[in-house]
Order: C-alpha cells, then structure tokens, then sequence
C-alpha cells in the first residue's frame, strides 16, 4: 500500500462531510475538495510535475490554495509554500534554490520574476481564475486524476523555508511520513474529533497553519471556518460557531484588548492552542481571568512541525510546553553534547518520526543540525523535569552573555510582562564596550498610553530579578519588528540598537 499523505488526508469516505466554510459563507464538502485536488493534480501532471518535482506556491490563504496544496501530495509533487510579505528578490532567492517546475504567484509577482527570467525549466502561472492562463481555471476544465501516485512514507510531501529569524532561509524537507506522525499524534493528544469545527486564522505558508492546524482536521474529518486573516473582529464574530482554535501569543494579546472577548463568547470552544513563539504568563492568566478558558501551550519548529505539548486533560502549565509526544525522545545536552541533569538549562535535542529528512541543497548544514548519535539540534535552550515536563527558556543564539553572565531573555520578558503599561518587550544583548555584551529591554507600550519610565521598570525588575539581569538600557518602540506569525525580529532589534552602548 502506498504511504502517500494525500489518501489519509482526504479518503473517499463521507463525500457529503463538511470541510471548510470560507468568509464568503461558501461551504466546501469532501467531494468538493477532492474534485479541486484532483483537477489540480491533473493539471500538474501535464504541466510536467511529476513526482519529486518541485511546485512553489505564494498565494493568499484561501480553500482553493489548500487544494493546490492537496493536490501536490496526490501528484507526488513537492509543496513549496513561500511567505505572502516576500519580495521578488526573496522569492527569486528561493526559486533559485528549490529550482521547481512550476511557480504559482501573484500576477505582479510574476511580472517582475519574469522581466528578470525565471529559473530554467520553471513556467510561472498565477492561481486566481480571474487572471489569464490561472492554474485554477485551466485545472477546472480538466477531469480529476483518479489515481493518487504511489509513494514511500519517507519521500518528500513539502519543503518549508525557515522563516530567516536566525537567518538565510533554509528549506526544510518534510516526507509523507513525518507530517503523518505529527498529524496522527495531535488527534489524540487534543481530542480532536470528526464533529470539531476548527476557526483557522493562521497563515497556510507555514508549519502551524498547515501541518499542525489543516492536516490534523482533514485527517480526522473536523471541518475549519476559515478566515483569510486574523483580525480580532473576524474572530470574534466566528468564535461562536467553532469548538477549537489554535493560534500564536500575538492573536491571544491582542483578542484580549477587546473588551467584546468574554466567557459567554466562548462558550462553546473547547479548546484553544497556542504555539510558534513563547505565551507569556500574563497573557495565559488574563485569558483563563476573562474567557474561562486555558490556553494549551506547545512547541514545534519548521523542522519538526510538533515536539512538545501541554496536556489536554491535567495542568497546562504557563511557561512549560508540556510533554514529548509518545515516540518522540528528548534531551537537553550542554555546548559538548553531554546529557546534562533534569532541571538544567542545556540544548534541547530530539530523536523521532516527526524529525525532518534534511535541508535541501545543504548537506553541511543538515550535519551541523545532527548530533553524533542522530538527534536534531533545535538550537532551543530548556529545561526538562523529572517528570519530563519541558519548559523552553530561549533560542540558543538569543542568550546574552553579559560580564560573563547567562541573561536569558525570555525570563526577562516574563517579568516586563507584569509590568503595568507593557504590552510586549523584547531582550536583546547588544556589543557593550565593558561587559561583552549588554541588556537592551525594548518594550511596546498599551496602545494609548505614555510608556513607564526607563528608571520606573528597572526598579520594578530589581525586586524579582539579579542585578546581572537587568537592562541597562530601555527603548520604547510603538511596534516591535514582527513577521507574519507575530514573532519579534530580534536580529532586526540587535541591528536598530546595536550602538546602544557607543
Ligand atoms: P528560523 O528558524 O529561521 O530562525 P523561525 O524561528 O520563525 O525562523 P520556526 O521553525 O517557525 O522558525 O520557529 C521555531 C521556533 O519557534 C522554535 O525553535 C522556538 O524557538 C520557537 N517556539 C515555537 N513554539 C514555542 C513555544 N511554545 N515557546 C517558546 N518558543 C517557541
């Protein structure tokens, strides 16, 4: 039997079943997703896409896109999704890397790549029907292709770009069987069923959006309201008709600032996930305040989709991402990749079926990423107790190192967190001519509100935390620098205030 994604995503049974319900109010059946997915895969198969060939795709969210999606795993093509805010130098970066097939983009996009040349062998065609020579209204005068092409679990289905927060993107080649693992993993352990109505507000370019939220509904037949966007009004205006929603800390902070989000609201959500960057605990504990509701926090990369998550049922703990999932074995190390104690602070690594195959093109890096004994270095500093439970204390490439003493951001950010005024902050070290490196706490104030004076915020940190740790200089900024899933730039914040101190 073949282990191709697409067959357990989207089995012929219950044609009839709900799948997605988008803004407009159009409702999408089994049927109807797999008629698309088929015309689509159709279409690539004459377009030359076979399997292991490359499609990438930079559309906005939409059903149509997921079947495109869909429809490259039936093909036996492999997805390439790109960020919806790249330039064409960005996406130009990335084609030329992934060298694909076929390019399905935006018309102005297309456009400006064309004007420079496209990557040998690789046609452009935009998705919209509106548009000349769209992908979607060549594919609907097709018929569907009946067969999904066989394949192994361990053949590539996508290839993700890292998002470049630690720098150059690099593709992260994702095979049928880890996004099955990881999919057939989250069922359980989130008790999600087929009568589960998931509200989806994340982008569809990355690993939360696609992997952890759509695949896990389709495989269990759960259907999605799907919103093009996350905006607190269209949330709002949806919760009532959704039982599950899975989101990143930024949508949780701001849902807070509207005072229409409360418990009668939620009333019939039963859960809500939040993952891709860290929740504080004052936004974990305001939302149980307002809605009732606990946030279940977990963790994942590119590289892994997901690792680590609160439980369902027991204590879904503010800062800790909960337990391994079952199969998938971590660790902490130190710099020389020697197991360190429970309770220690070290690199978090990890040895499963979830682990991706490889970087593409990068082979060098795919080995700096392996320790000896085939375990994935996440580049995450952490703690694990006894228990097992996992708490992520920062990036590796975030600590500070100031007069020869470990800062860790995060648990700095934790206790601006409580600060009145604050609504974010970002710790980062910056070149000090003394110390190495020196604290740098950028803050965004409450909307409408004069930030807390610089001497106010370090007096009120000195009562939690070692002198060693507190920021030596405060800035205020009305936005921190955020990409698409909300989390902070932190290397655009090292370069803004890297003379901070002279
Ligand atoms: P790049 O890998 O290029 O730096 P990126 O950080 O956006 O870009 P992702 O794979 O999307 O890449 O993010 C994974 C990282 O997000 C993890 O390594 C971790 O630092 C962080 N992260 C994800 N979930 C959590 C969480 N619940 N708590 C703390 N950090 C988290």
């Amino acid at each position: 039997m073949s282990d191709n994604l697409y067959d357990r995503l989207c089995p012929g049974s219950t044609p009839e079943a709900p799948v997605f319900r988008a803004e407009d109010g159009t409702r999408w059946t089994r049927a109807d997703v797999a008629d698309l997915a088929g015309r689509f895969a159709a279409f690539l198969g004459q377009a030359g896409a076979g399997a292991g060939d490359r499609v990438a795709v930079q559309v906005e969210k939409s059903p149509e896109a997921v079947c495109l999606y869909l429809a490259c795993l039936k093909a036996g093509a492999v997805y390439v999704p790109l960020n919806t805010a790249y330039t064409g130098a960005e996406v130009r970066r990335i084609l030329d890397d992934a060298r694909p097939r076929l390019f399905v983009g935006g018309a102005a996009m297309i456009a400006a790549l064309g004007a420079e040349g496209l990557p040998p062998d690789c046609a452009a065609l935009p998705l919209d029907a509106r548009a000349e020579g769209s992908v979607l209204a060549a594919a609907r005068a097709m018929p569907p292709l009946a067969e999904t092409v066989p394949l192994g679990g361990d053949d590539p289905a996508a290839i993700l770009y890292t998002s470049g927060t630690t720098g150059r993107p690099k593709g992260a080649v994702l095979s049928h069987a880890n996004l099955l693992f990881s999919a057939d993993s989250l069922v359980p352990l989130w008790g999600m069923r087929a009568d589960d109505v998931l509200l989806h507000a994340l982008p569809v370019f990355h690993a939360h959006g696609l992997f952890i939220a759509i695949n896990t509904a389709l495989r269990v037949g759960a259907s999605t309201l799907f919103l093009e966007r996350f905006t607190p009004d269209a949330v709002i205006r949806t919760l009532p008709d959704a039982t599950v929603f899975m989101g990143v800390p930024t949508f949780y902070g701001r849902l807070l600032a509207d005072p229409r989000l409360d418990a009668g609201l939620c009333a019939g959500m039963r859960l809500f996930t939040c993952g891709s960057a860290p929740l504080s605990a004052a936004v974990h504990e305001a939302f149980r305040a307002r809605t009732g509701h606990t946030i279940l926090e977990r963790y994942g990369l590119t590289e892994t989709t997901i690792v680590a998550s609160n439980p369902l049922d027991g204590l879904r703990a503010p800062g800790t991402v909960g337990y391994a999932l079952p199969g998938v074995d971590v660790a902490v190390r130190d710099r020389d990749g020697r197991p360190l104690p429970a309770g220690t602070v070290g690199e978090l690594v990890l040895r499963g079926p979830n682990v991706f195959q490889r970087y593409w093109n990068l082979p060098e890096a795919t080995a700096a990423a392996t320790t000896g004994d085939g375990f994935f270095r996440t580049g995450d500093l952490a703690t694990i107790a006894p228990d097992g439970r996992i708490a992520i204390v920062g990036r590796a490439k975030d600590m500070i190192i100031s007069g020869g003493y470990n800062v860790y951001p995060q648990e700095v950010e934790t206790a601006l967190s409580r600060i009145e005024g604050i609504r974010d902050s970002a710790v980062i070290g910056v070149p000090h001519p003394d110390f190495g490196e020196g604290v740098v706490a950028v803050i965004e104030p409450e909307e409408g509100r004069a930030p807390p004076a610089a001497d106010v915020i370090v007096a009120r940190l000195a009562g939690e935390l070692a002198r060693y740790k507190l920021p030596k200089v405060v800035v205020s900024m009305p936005s921190l620098p955020r990409n698409a899933l909300g989390k902070v730039q932190k290397n655009d914040l090292r370069e803004i205030h890297r003379a901070a101190f002279g």
